[in-house]
């Protein structure tokens, strides 16, 4: 086992008598491979103070003793036989067990109604965010793979960038994005990518259809890639040739950008995440465009896209080294369109680091 993975398990185990369990079920794909290296779409994990042990079925064996060579291997599923049915059985049989944790915010009710039944004589513990307050911390390995994400983005933003031109679609725009991460070295994308022009800048996660992007009108362009399991999260805006209304769009686009640059001077570890949000929305807000920032202010990255910690208005807790969230001040005006600008930051000991590096000029030459 690396030192990586030693660690998260330790510090794990270290959670447990806190929570009050013996051991933990853990299901959910992300903390699963977070904690085991395991990257297959089905498995479960049990970890107590003497086990850590990974349970799939046969599709999946070959990979998981080549992924998780440290982790009990627990093979099920034989005859088509279910997870409660032959996996469960076999865990518990590992060791004693009395108070067994599940991830709640994951498990579906039939399912943790199905164990119940099964194994009565099991105190189930329902917890929630025990991993994921490990995962919101990221160790070296985890940023050195974050860094590559982020830059494969920002290279395949540029590349595309520089063949876009009016008249292309929303969806065309969004394809060419695609192709350019992947031949950046992406594995895939990290979510459906955005595309948003004129109007439908307006609404913050807009799918890109079929309206021809036009001279001169605002595009949010939100994309990401994944590389190593990581995922990197980036939103730039753009406008083909000079924008059309560019007294609003120059205002608007200023405005965000301030915002965004006030929240960024305001990341370090302590820093709560309400007074991080505050510093760019009060700075929308004495602009005259607090109705128009509806959303958060940021969300942590990493295996998953929207992960701890969540920086939100009013939330006292506080940011930590290690950390890596996004800034993305946005203003939507109906009828109009909008602008959102979002890059990744990485909380250090002294400070945060921008690891964005796209452009913030919204002008696409045209030639
Ligand atoms: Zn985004
Ligand atoms: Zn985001």
């Amino acid at each position: 086992m690396t030192d990586e993975s030693a660690g998260r398990l330790a510090r794990l185990r270290q959670c447990l008598p806190e929570a009050g369990i013996d051991a933990l079920l853990v299901c959910q794909p992300e903390n699963r491979r977070y904690l085991s290296g395991f990257s297959g779409s089905s498995g479960w994990l049990l970890v107590s103070a003497g086990t850590a042990a990974l349970a799939t079925d046969s599709r999946y064996w070959d990979q998981a003793e080549h992924e998780s060579p440290e982790w009990q291997l627990v093979k099920y599923g034989q005859g088509g036989r279910s997870f409660a049915e032959s996996g469960l059985p076999a865990f518990l049989a590992l060791g004693p067990v009395q108070r067994l944790g599940f991830e709640a915010d994951y498990v579906t009710y039939a399912e943790a109604h199905a164990w119940m039944e099964r194994l009565p004589g099991l105190t189930w513990v329902p917890v929630g965010g025990l991993v994921a307050r490990l995962r919101a911390i990221k160790d070296a390995v985890e940023l050195a793979t974050l860094r590559r994400a982020v830059a494969i983005a920002d290279e395949a933003l540029a590349a595309a960038l520089g063949q876009v031109r009016p008249g292309q679609s929303e969806r065309e725009l969004a394809w060419l994005i695609d192709s350019e991460m992947r031949a950046h070295g992406a594995d895939d994308v990290a979510f459906d990518t955005v595309v948003a022009a004129g109007p439908n800048a307006a609404q913050p996660h807009h799918h890109p259809g079929d309206r021809l992007i036009g001279a001169g009108e605002p595009v949010v362009i939100d994309m990401g890639a994944c590389a190593g399991g990581y995922r990197s999260d980036l939103t730039r805006t753009v406008c083909l040739g000079e924008p059309l209304d560019g007294e609003r769009f120059w205002s608007v686009y200023d405005t965000v950008l301030r915002a965004q640059t006030a929240a960024e001077a305001a990341l370090g570890p302590g820093a709560a995440f309400g007074l991080v949000d505050a510093a760019a929305r009060d700075l929308i807000g004495a602009a005259g465009y607090g109705d128009y920032f509806g959303h958060g202010l940021g969300h942590g990255v990493g295996l998953a896209v929207h992960e701890d910690p969540f920086l939100r208005q009013n939330d006292q807790r506080p940011l930590v080294a290690g950390n890596l969230v996004t800034i993305e001040p946005g203003i939507y005006i109906p009828g109009w369109g909008g602008v959102r600008i979002e890059d990744l930051a990485w909380i250090t000991e002294d400070g945060a680091e921008v690891l964005t590096t796209a452009p913030k000029r919204p002008i696409i030459r045209l030639s």
